[in-house]
């Protein structure tokens, strides 16, 4: 344990917006190539980009989000590089003047909670796609994503460890989701990390030689490439060697990164203000208005389920890993408020597995929070065992209506009647001498058979705490 783990995780974030930040086009993923760029997007002469106001609109609701500053006059700037890719020969971005300066974002990892400072989010336009499947000889390049918004979210070098950096990617994809800012799809790139990675020996001061892993488009590879750069870096220092600063790219296929090309500073890419754009001032009124309309977040929303709702903190946590989750939670218990922590089971458990089993999203459940509140009622009330809430719930599931149709058709109801599981009870215990006998001489596992014949005997519908109830006062009356 000589080596600490630096990271700093920069995030690009494609805003929802339904244009691009500089132009009217659209930003609908999956369009054919280049229909969807426009002659500012395309960098013909003569064009002037025009700011979307919608893009900084999603910008100062993540500041407000993460406690941040937000910037009464920030500044676009041209950061210029030669890619194929990039018709302008310039990316418009901010440099010295970002929109969002500080704030941060609390983490959790096993017991221990941390919080990640944040150095700045900017506003900034993301380049078009090369394309080398189906072309030989030469690439294609589709200008479609070319101008989609982006804002870019870059942390102080507060982690230390791969979990760490996951666990803040995670909480940060959560949030931006959760303000709408952001679809979170990552397979389609609109949520997209560069890694920066150093290690130094502990107790040293200074920070250790980074390299920067690029674009990493799952929490798993982020992980994967972390740990994998992790090793790597000390293995070389270890050896004699130094790390070189450099942009490396992670090989999911081999579980390795790779170097791309040594890392260019800030003077190569001679920044300066675009004289195209007028600074982007954001008035206190504006900022107030979007504070107004601010969704709860999701650590008030916790501390809200645990003290509301006497959850504990792990349920808490689980129901508010997203805003759909913690919104379908309510609607739940905005018909069935009599139990909050069967309401909690259910969404986390047999509802969550179900939908994980079927790759669905909770949005997409074939099981309203209205029907889920149904079934609750029937659970509560004694109606329904345990046992046949679940075959109400997959019935449920499968369309077949709502909880009390479907207790009704099947003739569901539990049995509560004492009378009537005196009686089966009486008959299982003699029909069953030897189970009785090796009950009485000591076998706990004999009294679990009685319960099962007893189940079966009513059809699975006698209440099973009432069974155990009778069969243990016939037991103890038999001595
Ligand atoms: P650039 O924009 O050139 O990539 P920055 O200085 O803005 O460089 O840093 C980018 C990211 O790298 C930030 O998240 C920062 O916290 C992180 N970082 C900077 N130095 C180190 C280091 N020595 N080890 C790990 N991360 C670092
Ligand atoms: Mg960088």
């Amino acid at each position: 344990m000589t080596w600490e783990v630096v990271i700093g995780l920069e995030t690009h974030t494609q805003l929802s917006t339904r244009s691009k930040i500089f132009s009217g086009a659209s930003t609908a993923f999956g369009a054919a190539p280049n229909t969807q760029a426009s002659a500012v997007d395309l960098a013909l002469p003569g064009v002037l980009p025009v700011l979307n106001r919608e893009a900084v609109a999603c910008a100062i609701k993540f500041g407000l989000a993460v406690g941040a500053t937000i910037a009464p006059r920030s500044i676009f700037a041209r950061k210029n590089y030669f890619y194929p890719d990039l018709p302008k020969g310039y990316q418009i971005s901010q440099y010295e003047l970002p929109v969002v300066a500080g704030g941060g974002l609390k983490i959790r990892v096993g017991e221990n909670e941390k919080f990640i400072h944040l150095t700045r989010a900017h506003l900034e336009e993301d380049a078009g796609k090369s394309l080398h499947e189906g072309f030989t000889d030469v690439s294609g390049i589709d200008l479609n994503r070319a101008g989609t918004p982006l804002l870019e979210i870059v942390t102080e070098p507060d982690m230390r460890s791969a979990a760490e950096a996951v666990a803040y990617a995670k909480a940060l994809h959560t949030l931006v989701v959760w303000l709408g800012i952001c679809d979170g799809n990552m397979q389609e790139g609109s949520f997209r990390c560069d890694a920066n990675v150093s290690v130094r020996r502990k107790g040293d001061e200074k920070l250790g030689t980074r390299c920067e892993i690029k674009n990493v488009n799952s929490f798993r590879f982020l992980e994967r490439a972390i740990e994998y750069e992790i090793r790597r870096q000390i293995e070389l220092i270890e050896d004699g060697g130094t790390v070189v600063q450099e942009t490396r790219l992670y090989d999911a296929d081999r579980d390795e990164t790779r170097s791309m090309r040594s890392k260019e500073d800030a003077m190569d890419y001679r920044y300066f203000p675009d004289p195209d754009l007028l600074p982007l001032m954001i008035s206190e009124e504006w900022i107030a208005n979007i504070r107004k309309e601010m969704p709860e977040l999701p650590d008030a929303k916790q501390a809200r389920f645990q003290s509301e709702y006497s959850l504990s903190a792990y349920d808490a946590a689980t129901l508010t890993a997203s805003k759909a989750v913690a919104d379908y939670y309510e609607r739940v218990l905005a018909k069935f408020r009599s139990e909050p922590k069967l309401a909690a089971n259910w969404v986390t458990g047999d509802l969550s597995a179900a939908l994980n089993r079927h790759e669905l999203e909770i949005g997409a459940s074939p099981v309203s929070a209205a029907a889920l509140a149904g079934l609750l009622k029937r659970i509560a009330d004694g109606t329904l065992s345990g046992k046949m809430a679940k075959d109400v719930f997959d019935a449920m599931w499968n369309g077949e209506g709502d909880a009390d149709a479907i207790i009704d058709q099947r003739g569901l109801k539990q049995m509560s009647d004492s009378g009537a599981i005196e009686a089966i009870v009486d008959q299982v215990l003699a029909a069953n001498p030897k189970s009785v006998e090796e009950f009485r001489a000591g076998k706990e596992k004999a009294f679990n058979a009685l319960v099962g014949q007893v189940m079966k005997a009513s059809q699975g519908k006698a209440n099973p705490a009432q069974v155990n109830e009778v069969l243990k006062r016939k037991l103890a009356a038999g001595t």
